[in-house]
Formats: structure tokens, C-alpha cells, sequence
């Protein structure tokens, strides 16, 4: 069944060190609203999460297509790597746009774990989907950066040391298009927690550790912030297809194992004397699942392939994104309705991961967004907006 022939090696690893956080350890977090610390810690430990990072500081250099692999097998392990993942792919401003000094101060202590960049604060309350109207602002006093505004949905910002900063450094009254006059900065939130930042967690339909974020006269060093100032909605947007292959690889390990769940039970579950998966009616939505995710994972594969090459993919990473986080909805739509009743039962964990899957449609891009892409950047039509 599993079909993925690119780093067995990773995944072979991936799923022993899984296989250690078993389905009760994620309902146990998921009911409590717990960090999965523990996964978190084994993972770094590992060096999983510094999969992204060149050797020259301190991490493993390797492929997106490793990182794939990683995301891909946690999640079919029943897993949510959304408690870390960005702790993989955050960083790719800093090694993209940042200064010598920059990546050396920060990346080898994100690669060992000293430090943890896993906070991104792009999306605030107002502006939504369009990120070049935020209003939160960055104004120099001739010493600082000094930061007002508010974020919405900043995941991980508790358990999180650095936070990517993505604010305007000039009015959008005074820039010529409105992607103009944003800044990107890396804050270090530790000693700032309480004063000028507030954390409020956001309850959610599952455990994923998100907040709104309040900054109140909040100084930022100069030397903090990352590249070119007014330049930091084209930073964010180079870091957006690495995120959409690896999101895309978390929604094709979902999928795979609502698949296998659905499979195991229906051929173990006997209603009117036979195995419920002795019917078409039950066998043929499972094998659409699994159609649907061989598909996907085609083009999460080539997506990922063309990235590692030093290409430029963002048709290929924006239908993965799509494709796959459809696949992924559609096999949890399907296992939900092949468990009948016993699927809304916590002990059988169908409903836990029904609610994880759900969230992939929407963030970290929704899929309306990524329509529109397709539409005016692949097929040439009129911006809708
Ligand atoms: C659990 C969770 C974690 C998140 N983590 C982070 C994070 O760490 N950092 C961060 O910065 N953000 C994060 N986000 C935010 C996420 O990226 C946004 O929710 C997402 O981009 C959609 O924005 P919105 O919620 O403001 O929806 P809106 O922009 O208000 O859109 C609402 C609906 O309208 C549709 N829509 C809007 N405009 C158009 C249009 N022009 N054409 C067609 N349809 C349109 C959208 O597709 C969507 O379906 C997270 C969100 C969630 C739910």
C-alpha cells in the first residue's frame, strides 16, 4: 500500500520513533489540550527537525523531499507534526534573505534545538487572506523598532523562543503598490512575554496551540530584522512554496492512514453475516480514496522534485497543496463513514484525526487562495481581487 519509494531509510526511522507515541498519547493531548512535548523533544533530538538546515550550520542539509518524508510519515503514523513543523521550514527566511552574521548567530542553535523558531505572525484579525492590508506597525525611534498591532492565529507562539515578524515599516499611503512597505523581523519573544507581547491561546476544534498575539510598543533591534527593510512580502513569499510541499506531504500521510484504518475494518467489521467491506457500496468510496491519494502524491512528489533542482515551483507546489489536502479530506470523509457510529467514538481515534484533517483546507493558505493563483498566474485570467 505504501507507495512512496524516496527515502526509505528517513521513513523507516520516522516510523520506529512513531511507534513510540501510540494513538493514547495523542488523544491524551488532544483531550487535554496538551503540547506534545515529548514527541517534540524526540523528534529534535533526532535531528529531524533540522532536516532543512545546511550542514554548515549545524543541521542534516537535507532535501525538501527529506522533509516530505519526515511530515509525510508522521502523519500516516497517526501523528501531527503541526505541534512542530515549522520549527523545519520557519528558518528558510532567515537562510534565504538573512545576513552571514544572522545565520550564523541563529541557525546552528534552531538546528540543536537550543533555540526554538516555530512562531510566524503574518495573519492578523482585519486583513485575513489579504496580507498587504495588515495594519500592524514597526515605526523607528532612532534606537528600536517599535511594534503595534495584533496577530490572529500565530500557532506554537508558547512554546516558541522566536517569532518571524511580518509588519509595516511604511504607510501604505506612501508606497507605490501595496506589497511595498512590509519588514520582516525575527524577535526574540523571551523577555518580552508580559510586557509589550501578550500570548492569548485560541481554543480550537483540535489541538494545535494557536494564539492572538498583542504587541503594545514592542522594541525590535535594528540588527533584527531580516534582508532589506520594506521588502518583507516578497521574503515571505519565497518561503511559501517550501511550505505548501511539506504541508501537502503531512495531508498524503493523513490520507494513507485514514485509508488503512478504513481498509482494516472493513474487512473485520461482520454486519448481515459478511464483512461490511464485502460490499461495493462500502469497498468502492475506499478505493476513490486511495485513487484520489496516488494522484495527489504524484504531484506532491514532482513538486517537491522540481523545488529540490532549484527550481521555482509554484504551479506544481500550489496544486500539491491542493490535490493533496483534498485527498486527505476525502479519505477522512470516507473512513468516518465506513466506521458508521463507532467513528465518532474517541477510542477508535477516526474523529480525532477528522479534525486535524479539516484544518488543511483552509491554512496555511485556503483553498479558494490558492484557486485564484492558479487562475491568474497558470491560466493567464483576470486578478479577481
Ligand atoms: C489552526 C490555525 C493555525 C494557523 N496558523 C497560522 C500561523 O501560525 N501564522 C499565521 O500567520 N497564520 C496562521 N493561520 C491563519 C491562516 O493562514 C488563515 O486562517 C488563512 O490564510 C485564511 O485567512 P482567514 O482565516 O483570515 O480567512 P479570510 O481571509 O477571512 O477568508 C474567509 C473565507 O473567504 C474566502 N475568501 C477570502 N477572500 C476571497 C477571494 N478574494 N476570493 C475567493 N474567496 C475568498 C477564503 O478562501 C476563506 O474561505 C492559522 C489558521 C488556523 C485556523
Amino acid at each position: 500500500m505504501d507507495t512512496a519509494k524516496y527515502h526509505l531509510d528517513i521513513r523507516d526511522a520516522i516510523s520506529k520513533l512513531c511507534s513510540q507515541f501510540d494513538s493514547s498519547y495523542w488523544q491524551t493531548c488532544d483531550r487535554e489540550n496538551k503540547y506534545p512535548k515529548a514527541f517534540v523533544t524526540a523528534l529534535t533530538k533526532g535531528g529531524y527537525l533540522s532536516a532543512l538546515i545546511p550542514k554548515k550550520y549545524g543541521g542534516s542539509g537535507l532535501s525538501l523531499s527529506a522533509g516530505a518524508a519526515i511530515l509525510e510519515e508522521i502523519h500516516k503514523s497517526g501523528g501531527n507534526a503541526g505541534a512542530c513543523h515549522a520549527q523545519m521550514y520557519t528558518m528558510g527566511t532567515i537562510l534565504r534573505h538573512g545576513s552571514e552574521e544572522q545565520k550564523s548567530k541563529y541557525l546552528p542553535k534552531i538546528a540543536s534545538g537550543e533555540l526554538r523558531l516555530q512562531a510566524f505572525g503574518v495573519t492578523e484579525p482585519s486583513s485575513g487572506s489579504d496580507t498587504s492590508s495588515l495594519n500592524t506597525t514597526a515605526k523607528f525611534d532612532g534606537k528600536n523598532y517599535i511594534v503595534n498591532g495584533q496577530k490572529v492565529w500565530t500557532s506554537r507562539a508558547e512554546h516558541s523562543d522566536l517569532l518571524l515578524l511580518l509588519a509595516r515599516t511604511r504607510p501604505i499611503t506612501e508606497v507605490k503598490k501595496r506589497t511595498e512597505g512590509l519588514s520582516v523581523f525575527l524577535v526574540d519573544m523571551r523577555g518580552l512575554v508580559g510586557k509589550s507581547l501578550t500570548i492569548k491561546p485560541i481554543r480550537t476544534m483540535m489541538n494545535h496551540s494557536t494564539t492572538e498575539l498583542f504587541f503594545e510598543n514592542m522594541p525590535v533591534a535594528p540588527e533584527n530584522m531580516i534582508g532589506e527593510i520594506d521588502s518583507g512580502f516578497r521574503y515571505v513569499l519565497s518561503g511559501m512554496n517550501a511550505e505548501r510541499i511539506l504541508i501537502a506531504a503531512e495531508c498524503i500521510g493523513d490520507a494513507k492512514w485514514f485509508i488503512k484504518k478504513a481498509q482494516k475494518y472493513a474487512k473485520e467489521r461482520i454486519v448481515f453475516d459478511r464483512p461490511i467491506g464485502q460490499n461495493q457500496g462500502v469497498q468502492f468510496p475506499i478505493a476513490k480514496a486511495y485513487s484520489k491519494m496516488r494522484a495527489a502524491e504524484l504531484m506532491l512528489r514532482q513538486a517537491a522534485d522540481l523545488f529540490d533542482q532549484g527550481k521555482n515551483p509554484g504551479e506544481e507546489a500550489n496544486l500539491a497543496k491542493l490535490l493533496c489536502s483534498e485527498a486527505s479530506w476525502k479519505a477522512a470523509e470516507t473512513c468516518m463513514q465506513t466506521f458508521g457510529g463507532f467513528g465518532f467514538a474517541e477510542e477508535y481515534d477516526v474523529e480525532r484525526k477528522f479534525r486535524e484533517a479539516r484544518l488543511y483546507q483552509v491554512a496555511p493558505v485556503s483553498t479558494n487562495l490558492i484557486l485564484s493563483y492558479l487562475a491568474e498566474h497558470v491560466l493567464d485570467l483576470p486578478r479577481s481581487y
